[in-house]
């Protein structure tokens, strides 16, 4: 056996071996182990050749969350009833800078969800450059078929328990999925009325309360960007491509604009019922009528195939349409190892995560194998956070900066994390992004735990 296969045989018993203590520890929480898996297997390698690391336990210290909140949310609805639901906040952790990271209502929200977010959180926030730590957080509540009523007074209960555990220099929370402008609005409106403080405790605010511009549409756009920077390196564009997108909510929305901007052809779009595929491109007053029904209506996708004729597929992902560059903006495991298969059989070479873990831990084998462009959405979905620390950065100077400002800032920030992954993830010509991002975020967080000692 080669000296390289046989130190390939010792990582990867290491790797084993520290997850058989994840397992032993953390039990019933898939979505967690999946993401520390992911990163184990960057970043143990590194660990072995530095003792500093090893020795101060970094990475057992990173998989245990600084603190976790776990609430009761107690509201009345329409009719009168009373309803109960159950919030999170998980602090992971805060060696670079205050928690920062969404929160997310959906049915689904549970601890080892909520865990896995705010552990890529914690990765994807050290590559943006600026300082904040990770965390995430939320909330089981379905805004599906609220009303506006009921969305504001389940937001003010949530708040009312979440307070005391954020602030501006400890943890700033944002959207995610099921939270937008709506729902930051009305929990910023419960914080400052118990606190009496206008401060900037919450990212994503309407542009008229200290908001910034182009935090609705960074993680869309910075996804795009980071797609663009990987074509470029090998003199491509998204000219003429054909895009798949999946999901249509935030991410999804600013992805399809991006790209359509930069000359590329998007064909589907989805939600939890099913996707649409418009062969002739989704832009101009087709965007609109997405934004209106999404944003404003909160209609269901298949509306969109009512009007304009084009196909729709119920119950199903659009990974089966062939592209060129597949941008999965929905949700986790959204793309699993067939899914990767028929993209790739289909022509399509480059993906980038807008999405947090869309792709299976199958299909990222599968991509990194096949050595296309693939971006993991720690690193292709950080334009949202970033852009999420220049809104703190503008409240804390009580200064508001241009649209262009911004957007040139969110540019050059997804080209410095375009170029860290490069730093890090190249093997020859090949660039790892997976890997790349994982210890590029690693080195940052784990040097700060080792200035800080053993806390
Ligand atoms: P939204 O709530 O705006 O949109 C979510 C979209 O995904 C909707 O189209 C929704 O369809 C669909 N979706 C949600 N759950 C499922 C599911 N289980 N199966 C199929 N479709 C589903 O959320 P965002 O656009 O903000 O978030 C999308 C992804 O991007 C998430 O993974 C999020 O963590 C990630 N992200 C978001 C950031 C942000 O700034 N908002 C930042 C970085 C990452 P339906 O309406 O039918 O549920």
């Amino acid at each position: 056996m080669s000296e390289l296969a046989v130190e390939n045989k010792n990582h990867q018993a290491q790797i084993n071996e520290f997850m058989d203590k994840v397992r032993s520890r953390i039990k019933n929480q898939p979505e967690f182990v999946q993401a520390v898996l992911e990163v184990a297997e960057s970043v143990i390698p590194l660990i072995e050749a530095t003792p500093k690391y090893k020795k101060a336990k970094i990475l057992e210290r990173m998989t245990e969350p600084d603190k976790v909140f776990m609430f009761r949310v107690s509201w009345v609805d329409d009719n009168g009833e009373v309803q109960v639901n159950r919030g999170f906040r998980i602090q992971m952790n805060g060696a670079i800078g205050p928690y920062k990271g969404g929160l997310r209502f959906h049915p689904s929200v549970n601890l080892s969800i909520l865990k896995f977010l705010a552990f890529e959180q914690v990765f994807k926030n050290a590559l943006t450059t600026l300082p904040m730590g990770g965390g995430k957080g939320g909330s089981n509540f379905d805004p599906k078929g609220k009303s506006d009523n009921e969305i504001m007074r389940f937001c003010q209960a949530f708040m009312s328990k979440l307070c005391p555990h954020i602030g501006p220099q400890t943890d700033v929370p944002a959207g995610d999925i099921g939270v937008g402008g709506r729902e930051i609005g009305y929990l910023f409106g419960q914080y400052k009325r118990i606190r009496n403080e206008f401060v900037g405790v919450l990212t994503g605010k309407g542009i008229e309360y200290g908001g910034s511009f182009i935090r609705p549409e960074a993680t869309g756009y910075g996804a795009v960007y980071f797609a663009d920077e990987m074509l470029n390196r090998k003199n491509d564009s998204f000219e003429a491509k054909t895009v798949v997108i999946s999901g249509s909510g935030n991410v999804a929305q600013y992805a399809l604009e991006k790209a359509v901007e930069l000359g590329g052809k998007v064909v589907t779009l989805s939600d939890s019922g099913g996707y649409i595929y418009d062969k002739d491109g989704i832009s101009g007053e087709k965007f609109e009528f997405i934004m209106d029904l999404k944003n404003n209506k909160r209609g269901r996708i298949s509306e969109y195939a009512d009007k304009y004729g084009c196909e729709y597929h119920a119950g199903k992902t659009p990974w089966e349409v062939p592209c060129d560059i597949a941008l999965p903006c929905a949700t986790q495991n959204e793309l699993n190892g067939e899914d990767a298969k028929t993209l790739l059989s289909n022509g399509c070479y480059v993906i980038a995560e807008g999405a947090n873990m869309p792709s299976t831990p199958e299909a990222v084998v599968f991509f990194r194998e096949s050595k296309i462009l693939f971006a993991p959405g720690k690193a292709a979905n950080a334009g949202g956070v970033a852009v999420s620390g220049l809104e703190m950065a503008q409240n804390a100077q009580m200064h508001p900066w241009t649209r262009e400002d911004v957007d040139s800032k969110l540019k050059s920030i997804m080209k410095s994390i375009h170029e860290n992954c490069v730093t890090y993830g190249s093997d020859g010509d090949y660039v790892d992004y997976v890997h790349g991002a994982n210890i590029a975020g690693f080195i940052k967080v784990a040097d700060a735990m080792l200035a800080q000692g053993v806390v």
